[in-house]
């Protein structure tokens, strides 16, 4: 059964309204989560808002410590020691005032989530067919039923013989194999979105391509909405329609993902921009990286988080926060007091 089928036939046997595709599947406002560490708070979040619209494809980057991964798991309420604070509404409902057993539903049926390391997510002692065919069990489905579409989804994600694999366990599988059963997992039950936290950081990069081709064509394939997490603006150049730039828990910017690839107005995304590698003119003997390393999130430079290492810093950005805006003649949010400026003069730092 498709997304939109399961839509229907849950509307139908509640006698419900069917939810109004219209509106985001995921609105995040003023997100902030902290941790009581034992050298004071530590703020890995401070006051994010996005949303994501069904069937969108959006990219959250930003180095380690950016934030990023605690915004993913915070959509599903897996921080138990966190304090979250704001709103995250999926479909219209509060994640973070939903009793337990509806977050539970919602992580098994609506949400899925695939982890940076498929061999610590996997159990070692159960097969993967097990594994795999666990979610639909879970919702009633017949074993012999649940085994092959298991098998079926195996073959979708390119494992080879995937009735024999079904038996085998984890550790028998290579790291792009056992990505590929990660992602396999999360898209059996068709869920409505899949949040993907750094899903191929662990592989090389011929298998990484494989792995976001794969990502991309079955979720398209299924209609589902995708949250995808990474360090490495590169790799979704073909995958997000929008991305998110996080810098010290906030965003620094947010635009579509052209619209940002080639009309920055940010110096942080510029300076990932220019510490990639790039096919399209004379090959660089050296790459340009941003110096210095991001700040702890437990002493967060005032102002602008990103003066002590920004390049064009004047005196407001260690004085004043910048807000994130879009400026008057632009097309998109950026959170540099110099926005309005580079937007009249895109090339300047270029
Ligand atoms: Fe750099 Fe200042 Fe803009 Fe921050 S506000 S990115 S320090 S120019």
């Amino acid at each position: 059964m498709s997304s939109v089928q399961k839509l229907a036939a849950a509307g139908e046997a509640g006698g419900q309204s069917l939810p109004d595709v219209s509106r985001p599947l995921l609105e995040v406002r003023d997100l902030t989560v902290s941790f009581n560490a034992p050298h004071g708070l530590v703020k890995a979040v401070n006051g994010v808002s996005f949303s994501v619209s069904p069937r969108e494809r959006v990219g959250i980057v930003g180095e380690s410590g950016s934030g990023k991964s605690v915004t993913a798991q915070a959509l599903l309420g897996l921080l138990p020691t966190a304090t979250v604070t704001g709103q995250i509404l999926f479909d219209g409902r509060d994640i973070l005032s939903m009793p337990k057993s509806d977050l539970r539903a919602l992580r098994g049926w609506d949400i899925s989530y695939i982890f940076q390391d498929p061999l610590s997510a996997l159990d070692p002692v159960r097969t993967i067919g097990d594994q795999i065919s666990q979610p639909l069990r879970l919702r009633g489905v017949h074993q012999k039923e649940a085994k092959t579409r298991a098998i079926q989804m195996l073959a979708k994600v390119g494992i080879r013989e995937p009735a024999r694999r079904y038996k085998d366990y984890p550790h028998q599988f290579s790291g792009g194999m056992r990505q590929r059963v990660m992602i396999a997992m999360a898209l059996i039950g068709e869920p409505r979105l899949v949040i993907a936290d750094e899903p191929t950081t662990a592989l090389d990069v011929r298998v990484q391509a494989q792995v976001i081709d794969l990502l991309y064509s079955l979720t398209e394939e299924q209609g589902t909405a995708v949250v995808f997490i990474t360090h490495d603006l590169g790799i979704l150049a073909g995958f997000a329609d929008r991305m998110m730039v996080m810098y010290a828990g906030r965003v620094m910017e947010a635009a579509e993902t052209d619209e940002l690839y080639y009309r920055s107005i940010n110096p942080y995304t510029l300076g990932l921009l220019q510490s990639l590698p790039r096919i399209d003119g004379p090959i660089p003997l050296t790459l340009t990286a941003i110096g210095g390393r991001p700040p702890s999130p437990s002493n967060l430079p005032g102002g602008c988080s990103f003066h002590p290492r920004c390049r064009y810093a004047q005196d407001i950005c260690t004085a004043e926060r910048p807000p994130l805006e879009t400026p008057e003649n632009g097309t998109h949010p950026s959170a540099c007091h110099f926005a309005n400026w580079l937007t009249e003069e895109p090339g300047v730092l270029r």
